[in-house]
């Protein structure tokens, strides 16, 4: 029974960002978790754009998408795969959300008569998200990770919200986590703990006091740099952690454990702290370091100078390995590469096993894909297509099985005379780019005695969905004619498989959707394993 008394755990971030917060919130929910406590987790992100959908993942990562179509930021998939629950939109919150309601409210006149401010009434609405959150799933506590780093001009309001809820919700409710680097001089090897400080002291000055400290460190903490922190930082030895480098960001909650962080956090809390139940990820991490063999995966796109651009692909690649007991190496294949004629498709291919065509939009790079999928396919490699790379694939089969020249998709040539893949119909009424995707996840029911049901085992199955073209349907029935076989379907009929007979291709699959983004550990993406068994 929810008793109405969830407690918040607020993770801030302090020194640099991009140095794990996301991951060491994730890992106190599971610590957490692994006692028995209903656990879900919220990331604020303090910049002004209202979701994640109109960033370029090359500046910030990839989107991911929750169930009930959010575009949101990435560490929502940590979160998720951590934690093993679907979130939803609501569980990512911005800036831009913040302003556009409270900038609403004022012209409805919900305010009249007063000055609007950002204390107390932008630091309110922060709450109430906050507190939304809490309500709608009942958790007994939800971890908040503030995005961005203490001192920077954009979080100060949010973390102007925690100082409050801090005394709103007391003190027993309420636990403010504060991780930050600590770099290692190369020379001498020496810990320098100076930035935490100045960090930890950048909060205290504007009213948190953190209660416990997680250094992040390439090796663990040294005693004389714990020592320090815990004296500049204002807190006891035994609440200054170290979250090392591991080989896999699921042994984090691990070695966090056995520190005693998750006691730590019970006993803060005034939770009873039970005995943790970590045999799932202690399994999956054991899994992990043991494959008998590797198989080099391509990996065929256009931002694939920021790893995180595709992230929820790589972890489902990582899950899909420990079950098909293969380790999985990237091989990286930048398209605008074939197509400036740096590379050719053969050179781009050697030593690779199977190629997944990643995601994408626009011209840039789609010629250089093209070319890849026709390689790959002639030579009868592993293709796996994820929503534009599966476009691209019925634009490669058009071209040159069906023989319809200068098939295109009309997202990259929007005069082609023949267009495989078009804007889907209710697209055409849209002329706001934000949120107006195909979003989220839609019922795909697959056809019998194919590849997608073999893999998958079930007739429906949901997956989440962001695109706004498909493939055409004035157009199936030529494909088909030519040997593509559609295997799965929307409810309302949309192409959501296509894929080769085995005796043709030893595995050549394409899915409108983003399986990946509903991989975990423990439960891998049925395409993802299907494509690493095919390769060994
Ligand atoms: N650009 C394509 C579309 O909008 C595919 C999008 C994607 O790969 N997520 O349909």
């Amino acid at each position: 029974m929810w008793s109405e008394m969830t407690k918040y755990v607020f993770v801030t971030g302090g020194v640099l960002s991009s140095v794990g917060k996301g991951i060491v919130a994730a890992s106190i929910g599971k610590l957490l978790k692994a006692r028995g406590y209903s656990v879900t987790a919220v990331k604020i992100d303090p910049y002004l754009n209202v979701d994640a959908g109109t960033m370029n993942p090359f500046m910030h990562g990839e989107v991911f998408v929750t169930e009930d179509g959010g575009e949101t930021d990435l560490d929502l998939g940590h979160y998720e795969r951590f934690l093993d629950i679907n979130l939803s939109r609501n569980n990512n919150i911005t800036t831009g959300q913040i302003y556009s309601t409270v900038i609403e409210k004022e012209r409805k006149g919900e305010y009249l008569g007063q000055c609007v401010q950002i204390i107390p009434h932008i630091t309110d609405e922060i709450k109430r998200r906050i507190r939304l959150v809490a309500q709608e799933t009942q958790a007994d506590i939800v971890v908040v990770e503030i995005g961005g780093t203490v001192g920077d001009i954009e979080g100060l309001p949010f973390l102007e919200a925690i100082r409050q809820m801090r005394i709103e919700e007391g003190f027993e409710n309420t636990l403010f986590v504060h991780v930050a680097l600590v770099p290692i001089l190369e020379v001498t090897g020496e810990q320098k703990t100076k930035p935490v400080q100045h960090s930890v002291q950048e909060l205290r000055r504007i009213g948190i006091q953190p209660d416990i400290i997680v250094a992040r460190c390439r090796v663990p903490l040294e005693r004389e740099a714990k020592r320090k922190i815990a004296l500049y930082g204002n807190v006891p030895e035994d609440s200054v952690f170290t979250s090392y480098t591991v080989e896999t960001i699921y042994e984090v909650p691990l070695i966090l454990e056995r520190q005693g962080l998750g006691s730590k956090v019970t006993s803060k809390l005034k939770l009873e702290n039970r005995s943790p139940d970590l045999t799932d990820l202690e399994w999956f991490v054991s899994r992990l370091k043991k494959f008998s063999r590797k198989v080099v995966v391509g990996m065929v796109g256009k931002y694939t100078k920021l790893k995180d651009s595709y992230l929820s692909i790589n972890e489902a690649l990582v899950h899909a390995g420990t079950f098909a007991n293969v380790k999985p190496i990237l091989k990286w294949i930048e398209a605008t590469d074939i197509e400036r004629g740096k590379l050719t498709p053969e050179e781009a291919l050697e030593g690779v096993d199977g190629i997944i065509v990643l995601p994408g939009f626009g011209r840039r790079g789609a010629e250089g894909k093209i070319s890849i999928i026709k390689h790959a396919r002639e030579n009868n490699m592993p293709i796996l297509g994820i929503c534009f790379g599966m476009q691209l694939m019925v634009v490669e089969y058009a071209r040159n099985v069906v023989g319809l020249e200068k098939a295109n998709t009309t997202e990259i040539d929007p005069k082609t005379p023949h267009p495989v893949v078009d804007l889907m119909e209710e697209q055409l009424k849209i002329d706001r780019l934000g949120g107006t995707m195909r979003l989220g996840a839609y019922r795909i029911d697959l056809e019998e005695n194919t590849l997608a049901y073999s893999l998958y085992g079930v007739k429906s199955i949901y997956e989440r969905h962001r695109h706004r073209y498909e493939v055409n349907p004035k157009y199936v029935d030529k494909l088909v004619e030519s040997g593509i076989v559609i295997s799965g379907r929307s409810y309302d009929g949309r192409v959501e498989f296509i894929e080769l007979p085995s005796k043709q291709h030893k595995f050549y699959l394409g899915t409108q959707a983003h399986p990946e983004f509903k991989s975990r550990p423990l439960r891998p993406s049925p395409p993802y394993l299907g494509f690493l068994k095919s390769m060994v």
